[in-house]
């Protein structure tokens, strides 16, 4: 549904995007995730059509961004970080005013509204000027606008910032149940979020792709971290050597002790193994343990 091929973007001297790549088939729903300023809204920006990369590829279905952008924004239903809505407008104008410019048929027109208000459960609120809304509320109006087309991607630019903690939840079932139909791509600064909602992150951070990855995999991980106390020889040639070992890392020494970050293969059972060459080498063991991977771990490891 994208695919993204070595995408680049500076305003001036602020490298925005750096050769970012990737690819999202139809059906998933991925979080891009990256602190502020990682370039989260500038991809958007140029996926939808918003923004021109200085060199690089996006298509949207096959399409290019560029040279299609009209075919491309008729697929894709995008919810911006502000959402530019009519304060004065009551739901109802302001979702037929939409419905116009995105050039939905007269004859599908009350049939569309209707099945984006119920899938965002606006019933309630049609009457009322945007302007009187609670920030969820104007916040389903916003996505409730981004459907209203039927697209097959739903691009949403940080949908539940500022929304306090029941409107989060309640946004986050609207995007698990949009995504029945259509391929979701948020941004977020939220952990939780991507771990709620998601089959696959991308972390972005100043501008390049750190992390690519389903889930289930992060979670499946097989890391041991061995930490061994004061001088020894370097352990890392014995460590690669052992059976099932696919990585050895040598992380920053502290306090006078290193510690190595041994990556196994999956199912490989590393810790009996390490612990029995620790102590035929004599490497003076400090701690020997698996190390479980969560997102929270990734991005500070990403930080440091
Ligand atoms: P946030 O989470 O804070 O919204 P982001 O990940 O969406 O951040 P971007 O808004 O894409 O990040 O910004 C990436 C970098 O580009 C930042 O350093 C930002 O200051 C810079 N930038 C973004 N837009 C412009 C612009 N119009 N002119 C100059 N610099 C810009």
């Amino acid at each position: 549904m994208i695919t993204v091929n070595q995408l680049s973007k500076a305003y001036g001297a602020v490298q925005a995007l750096h050769d970012v790549s990737f690819q999202i088939g139809a059906g998933e729903i991925v979080g891009l995730l990256g602190p502020n300023g990682a370039g989260k809204t500038t991809l958007i920006k140029i996926l939808t059509g918003y923004l021109q990369p200085d060199s690089g590829q996006a298509t949207i279905d096959g399409l290019d961004v560029l040279t299609h952008p009209l075919e491309v924004q008729a697929r894709i239903g995008y919810l911006p970080e502000n959402a530019p809505l009519y304060p004065e407008l009551s739901v109802q104008a302001y979702l037929k005013m939409m419905a116009d410019l995105r050039q939905v048929p007269p004859e599908q027109l009350q049939a569309r509204i209707s099945a984006a208000v119920f899938a965002t459960g606006l019933s309630e609120h049609l009457t009322r000027p945007i302007g009187q809304l609670s920030k969820g509320y104007r916040q389903r109006v916003g996505l409730a606008q981004a459907i209203l087309h039927q697209p097959r991607l739903l691009i949403l630019d940080e949908p539940t910032v500022g929304l306090d903690p029941t409107q989060i939840v309640e946004i986050r079932h609207l995007i698990r149940r949009l995504a029945q139909h259509s391929t979701v791509l948020f941004s977020t600064h939220i952990l939780p979020e991507v771990e709620a909602l998601c089959d696959r992150v991308l972390i972005l951070m100043r501008g390049e792709v750190k992390v690519d990855a389903r889930l289930a995999e992060l979670a499946s991980a097989n890391r041991v971290l061995l930490t061994l106390e004061g001088k020894t020889a370097d352990p890392t040639p014995t460590l690669a050597a052992l059976p099932g070992v696919t990585q050895v890392e040598k992380l920053p020494k502290a306090n006078g002790r290193v510690t190595y970050r041994i990556h196994g293969a999956n199912g490989a059972d590393l810790p009996p193994t390490i612990y029995q060459a620790a102590a035929s080498h004599g490497w003076p063991l400090r701690e020997l343990r698996q190390e479980t991977q969560t997102l929270e771990s990734i991005f500070s490891q990403l930080a440091g």
